[in-house]
């Protein structure tokens, strides 16, 4: 017998290989410059990242949390007041809804795109609702028109999670322009990953561009001039001249991830797995590749065991979770959630991934 295949469910290492030259240049020439806080790297990220997304501005932070948070304390949101979200996410969306001392109020998904339903949101709407943050979870936006409408009835802020989203399209809007802001991570394993935490709000308004620059940098305006009580939350400069590097093949890392979705999406039909349903305004940067199995646990050791990584996003929602035992929520309260989380098992993907890996997962899978 030969070597074992072995597929991993991320490879880091692959894609640093192909671009090794251009992101040592980069890291040697902020160390060289001594320019470590924000600086050139930072700005001109931030003015590719704004281009890249289409939006007036995109403000670099310390982590895809940070971005959430900031964002919503740019809008004044915070105690007593609620924020409505998607209750099959993260729970770093949830957290930065409670940072600012709001209250995350969850909302059931979508049974075929594993987003928010929007059917839903509106029975969630208290006189004490400021915001919806919708999630485009696993890299597939959520349906944003009738959330729009519905921020528009009844005076809410729209921030989107796009922290799996970067550079997905609804409608032919990319992520993180359609919102009144929205956050993104630079979290490694994201479609746009730095070597360490990295973050950024994106968005169309000065105001709140402005009132993020004050609320990363102590609330300064310019040095020792605070006009409010900020934080320490810029993105590191580092980081910075990392993903500019990183930013100019992100298209084509998205393709090359659309290209294996479609590849398993031809390949498991005939496997006993629910597939990822994309809806016309969609046009998803596949962050994950995510299957809905019966026996999900069965089926996610015979992976392992045939030398495939796997992962599961969540296993276990955010209502059942000790930390959010204050919400009062039982098993019970989001169904489709609740049933989905002992399903959804995300298979290996990141661009550098080979056909070959691929059919390997498939035949492996194909023999449980
Ligand atoms: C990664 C992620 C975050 C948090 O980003 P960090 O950079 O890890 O703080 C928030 N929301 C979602 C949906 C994420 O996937």
């Amino acid at each position: 017998m030969g070597e074992k295949l072995q597929v991993p469910f991320v490879d880091l290492k692959a894609q640093r290989a192909t671009i090794k030259d251009e992101l040592d240049a980069a890291i040697e020439n902020v160390i060289a410059n001594t320019a470590f806080i924000l600086g050139p790297d930072v700005a001109k990220f931030e003015e590719a990242f704004a281009a890249f997304c289409g939006t007036k501005y995109a403000v670099g932070l310390d982590s895809g949390t940070s971005a959430l948070e900031l964002a919503l304390r740019a809008f004044d949101i915070g105690p007593g007041d609620e924020v409505i979200t998607a209750a099959n996410t993260y729970i770093a969306t949830a957290l930065a809804i409670s940072y600012v001392g709001a209250t995350p109020v969850l909302v059931d998904i979508h049974p075929e795109t594993y987003n928010i339903n929007v059917d839903l949101i509106e029975d969630a709407i208290t006189e004490r609702t400021k915001a919806i943050m919708p999630v485009h979870l696993y890299g597939q936006p959520a349906d944003m028109d009738p959330i729009l409408a519905i921020a528009d009835k009844h005076g809410l802020i729209v921030i989107e999670d796009s922290a799996q989203a970067h550079g997905a399209r609804y409608k032919g809007k990319r992520a993180g322009s359609i919102g009144h802001a929205a956050g993104f991570s630079f979290y490694p394993a994201k479609n746009l990953g730095a070597y360490g935490d990295g973050g950024a709000v994106t968005t169309n308004d000065p105001t709140v561009a402005d009132k993020l620059r004050m609320l990363r940098d102590y609330g300064q305006t310019k040095k020792y001039h605070h006009q409010i009580q900020g934080f320490n939350r810029r993105l590191d400069t580092l980081q910075a001249a990392i993903l500019r590097v990183k930013l100019q093949y992100l298209d084509e890392w998205n393709a090359a991830r659309r290209a294996h979705a479609q590849r398993y999406h031809e390949l498991l039909a005939d496997v006993e797995a629910h597939l990822p349903v994309v809806p016309d305004f969609a046009e998803p940067v596949w962050h994950l590749y995510v299957v809905r199995v019966e026996d999900r646990d069965g089926m996610r050791a015979h992976l392992a065991e045939n030398g495939v990584g796997t992962g599961i996003h969540y296993p276990i929602p955010i209502h059942l979770q000790p930390a959010y035992a204050e919400l009062g929520l039982k098993e019970g309260a989001f169904p489709v959630t609740e049933e989905y989380a002992k399903q959804l098992l995300s298979l290996p993907m990141y661009p550098e991934i080979s056909p070959e890996l691929i059919e390997h997962v498939y035949s492996v899978m194909k023999e449980f």
